[in-house]
């Protein structure tokens, strides 16, 4: 299937930055050898060749220049949604380039959770997060349709979720939350102290315990996920409208004549022409990566968004808990449960709250951390502690166990969400970039709400009505 094609190189290489090119060159490159490997559709380059590399499958290619109609930046579960939407929603070709792999970013950490139960009815993600959580349940059982089952496939377990309290403040703030909830139309039910018991029976429950119940919430695995969605996009390469650059940052933004748009995306191996849209869903990389590749520009963008790093501790083939649900301790709305002012907060904001859930595996996942201390991904072991201890206060058998115990069997997860100071991510045209769009600044919820998210950029590009409000997370005024 390779061929080979040579072509004039342009004339206005790009060192770094937005470099600015007339429209008229794209034609202007003189292809010796026009059959590319996905067809005529598509622009081949030169030296054009198909590797399999180590460890990846045959869908990553290695090519100098290549057009398609969205080149989408980052191949987290932001922009491996947004591939899948295009792939199955349109007829777009699609490249997704990361500078790494899928799930090396923040998906890479992630819990799993995809719960309502600490949403708010009526707030500017509600609508997203319903759709979103919809997308899901529509995408588990149509997998289950297939014959396949989404316990294997997704990680996919309806576990139900449970918001929990200790202080009557909790509690009347767990019955408010109750009621907005039903009142939203979900199924919501306040569980007092010995209700609780009923259901999580490996809890401590004390006389002010309580909890929001809601048993339809679901969880599933990041990585089973993105491993599925990768598959699931890469049935599309044998068509000719899907490829993947991995280990292959974006370096640079080729504008056209015109400057209102991009023309191509630099990467530094490839040359990746776009016809209809650039979509960057790099993470918490978007807001340094937008500043690097508009730096020589007119274009005045700051997207405000920050890496916010949490820690996750899973412990595996855990027998001495049992979990009937997913748990969540009720201050993790606010993000502020524990403050750490101890020795290795340095400032960091450093906030702890449990989050608890049992794998797909049968492993128990414990969160999680939260602190500002940069783009590094170290292991802060303090901070595993910390989470250890902070589960050891609703579980009592955890309390009565080393973590030292268990240094054979836990796995630490790292990961930098892609905070937004506003709380909202941030999804729609770059003004003055006309077919640059951004889909980042999900924080602690972009599993939760990416399928909502790749459907609502997959509609502005194409220029379909939208499913949700687009409105809460456009880009003026934010960036
Ligand atoms: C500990 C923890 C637990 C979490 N638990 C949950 C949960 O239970 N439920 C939930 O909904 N969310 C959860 N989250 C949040 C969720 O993981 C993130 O919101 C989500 O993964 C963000 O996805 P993303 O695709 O935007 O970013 P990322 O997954 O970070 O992906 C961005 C990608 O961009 C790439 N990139 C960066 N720069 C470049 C460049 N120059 N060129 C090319 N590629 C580039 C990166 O390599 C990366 O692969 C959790 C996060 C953490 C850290």
């Amino acid at each position: 299937m390779a061929s080979t094609s040579t072509f004039r190189p342009n004339p206005n290489p790009c060192t770094n930055g937005v470099v600015s090119s007339p429209r008229r060159q794209f034609g202007s490159f003189a292809f010796e050898s026009s059959t590319s490997l996905f067809g005529s559709k598509f622009l081949a380059g030169k030296s054009f060749s198909l590797s399999t590399r180590i460890n990846r499958p045959e869908a990553v290619i290695s090519a100098s220049s290549r057009a398609f109609d969205v080149v989408i930046v980052g191949a987290g579960i932001i922009g491996l949604t947004i591939a899948r939407q295009f792939l199955i929603g349109s007829d777009l070709s699609v490249a997704v380039v990361d500078k790494a792999v899928p799930c090396s970013g923040a998906t890479g950490a992630g819990q799993g959770y995809i719960w309502k139960v600490h949403k708010t009815p009526g707030s500017d993600k509600w609508e997203l997060a319903m759709r979103s959580h919809e997308l899901w349940e529509m995408l588990a059982d149509s997998i289950h349709d297939q014959g396949l089952n989404p316990l294997e496939v997704l990680g996919w377990k309806k576990t139900g979720s449970l918001l929990i309290g200790r202080t009557p403040g909790d509690s009347d703030l767990l019955k408010r939350k109750v009621q907005q909830l039903s009142e939203a139309g979900l199924q919501a039910e306040y569980l007092s102290g010995h209700d609780l018991l009923q259901e999580e029976p490996a809890l401590m429950v004390g006389e002010d315990s309580s909890a929001a119940f809601l048993p339809d919430d679901c969880q599933l695995d990041a990585q089973r996920t993105v491993a599925f969605i990768e598959n699931a996009n890469r049935h599309f390469a044998s068509k000719g409208r899907y490829a993947e650059f991995y280990h292959d940052p974006v370096t640079c933004l080729l504008r056209s004549g015109s400057h209102e748009e991009v023309e191509a995306v630099l990467t530094s191996k490839n040359t990746l022409y776009s016809k209809k849209a650039v979509i960057v869903a790099a993470g918490c990389w978007s807001g340094s990566l937008m500043h690097e590749l508009l730096r020589e520009s007119e274009i005045l963008l700051d997207v405000p968004v920050k890496p916010r790093k949490g820690h996750l501790l899973v412990l595996e083939n855990f027998n001495a808990l049992q979990l009937n649900h997913g748990l969540m301790e009720a201050g993790y709305v606010n993000h502020q449960t524990i403050s750490a002012s101890g020795p290795f907060d340095h400032g960091q904001a450093l906030s702890v709250s449990m989050t608890a859930t049992m794998d797909a595996m049968g492993n128990l996942v414990l969160g999680s951390s939260r602190q500002f201390s940069g783009f590094s991904s170290e292991v802060d072991e303090p901070i595993i502690t910390h989470i250890w201890k902070r589960a050891g206060e609703f579980f009592p058998s955890l309390k009565e166990l080393p973590l030292s115990d268990f240094i054979k069997s836990r796995k630490v997860r790292v990961g930098l969400r892609p905070y937004m100071p506003d709380g909202r991510p941030v999804i729609g045209p770059v003004p003055g970039l006309s077919n640059v769009f951004l889909a980042t600044g999900h924080e602690g919820e972009g599993l939760s709400l990416a399928l909502g998210t790749a459907e609502m950029v997959a509609d502005m590009v194409l220029g379909n009505p939208g499913k949700v409000d687009n409105a809460p997370f456009a880009v003026p005024g934010r960036c």
